[in-house]
């Protein structure tokens, strides 16, 4: 038999943890689906599992480590009586209430679980180049993050790949640390908007790389270059970088809910007004719905706000 729950919160990065801890001081008995073990991290916990020093989070003067800041999000979620799994979840059916949730094997007849409201906080990935050393050397040299890690690479050469919005907008940041940019990128024009472009091609720090691939990854412990391959020649040539920041787009975890919950065009889904979806009594927050800011503190925050949210409607079923 499936145990039934008030609040069921799919996802552990720093908006499900919040929205564990706030769910929890209300006494509503959380059970938070933390994902399972991945290839890129031993532990779920979200983005932040794979990140070093984190030094933009307030109330940390000194800076945090990634992977300890979510243990202390995890830890305070227990504390108020949280029940925190390891499990991932398969299938979900929320076209009646309670809601149905399967764990494991989703043809099972039975669901896992029954909750009286959801919270999705599955977040999104960062999409990336898939070569050889690149996940081991993020946060020792490569990056997906220019806000998060920028401050760390004054005076580097660092390298952006991408011709989108975001490496175009990655690269003009770090160029106000940096000692040069080199833009890498694979076609002989850039997607990015034009007024974007303009400040790129403007900026003398920049150096665009055109019709290049990063084809290698170097670095044992740290990143120590790259190996990049143009596009029309085949050639190849080494690049001398200590900083490569990978900006070729962010997919949202939102496959799970594709046909169930309202999403836009590039899968992220839709909120509001705050933290609602199409189906009333389940919440969407952090990553999974916002391509805009991405921050562990703006994740975290919009947990908040859909604990908050989740509480008084279900209080509201209550009253009725
Ligand atoms: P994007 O627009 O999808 O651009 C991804 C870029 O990465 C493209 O230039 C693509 O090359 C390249 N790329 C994809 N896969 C690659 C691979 N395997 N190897 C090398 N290059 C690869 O993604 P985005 O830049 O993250 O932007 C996403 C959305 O957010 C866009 O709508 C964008 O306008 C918006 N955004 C807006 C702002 C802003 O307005 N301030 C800032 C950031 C993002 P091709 O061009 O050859 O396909």
């Amino acid at each position: 038999m499936p145990s039934t729950h008030k609040v069921v919160i799919i996802g552990s990065g720093p908006a499900g943890l919040t929205a564990a801890i706030y769910t929890a001081r209300a006494n509503l008995e959380p059970l938070l689906l933390e994902g399972e073990p991945s290839s890129t991290s031993d532990q779920p916990g979200g983005q932040l599992m794979l990140t070093t020093e984190v030094e933009n989070f307030p109330g940390f003067p000194e800076g945090v480590m990634g992977p300890e800041l979510m243990e202390n999000f995890r830890a305070q979620a227990i504390r108020f009586g949280t029940d925190a799994r390891q499990e991932k979840v398969s299938k979900v059916d929320f076209s009646q209430r309670p809601f149905k949730i399967w764990v494991g094997d989703p043809e099972a007849p039975e669901p896992t679980y029954l909750a009286q409201s959801v919270i999705v906080s599955t977040g999104a990935r960062s999409l990336m180049l898939n070569l050889e050393r690149e996940r081991e050397l993020i946060g020792h040299g490569v990056s997906t993050c220019a806000t998060c890690d920028g401050f760390f690479f004054r005076d580097h050469h660092i390298a952006v790949v991408g011709g989108g919005d975001s490496a175009v907008e990655e690269a003009s940041f770090l160029s106000k640390f940096a000692a040069k940019v080199t833009l890498i990128h694979r076609r002989d024009e850039l997607r990015a908007s034009k007024i974007m472009q303009d400040r790129a091609f403007a900026n003398p720090k920049i150096e665009m790389a055109w019709n290049t691939e990063v084809v290698e990854i170097h670095g044992d412990t740290k990143l120590a270059g790259v190996t990049l391959k143009d596009t029309t020649t085949g050639e190849t040539r080494e690049l001398d970088v200590t900083g490569l920041f990978v900006a070729i787009g962010h997919r949202p975890n939102s496959d799970l809910f594709a046909d169930i919950l309202d999403r836009d065009e590039n899968g992220y889904l839709i909120t509001g007004p705050g933290s609602y979806t199409n189906i009333e009594g389940v919440f969407a927050c952090g990553d999974v719905q916002d391509h805009t800011y991405r921050q562990a503190i703006t994740a975290s925050g919009s947990g908040c706000m859909a604990a908050i949210d989740a509480e008084r409607w279900l209080e509201a079923q209550e009253d009725h």
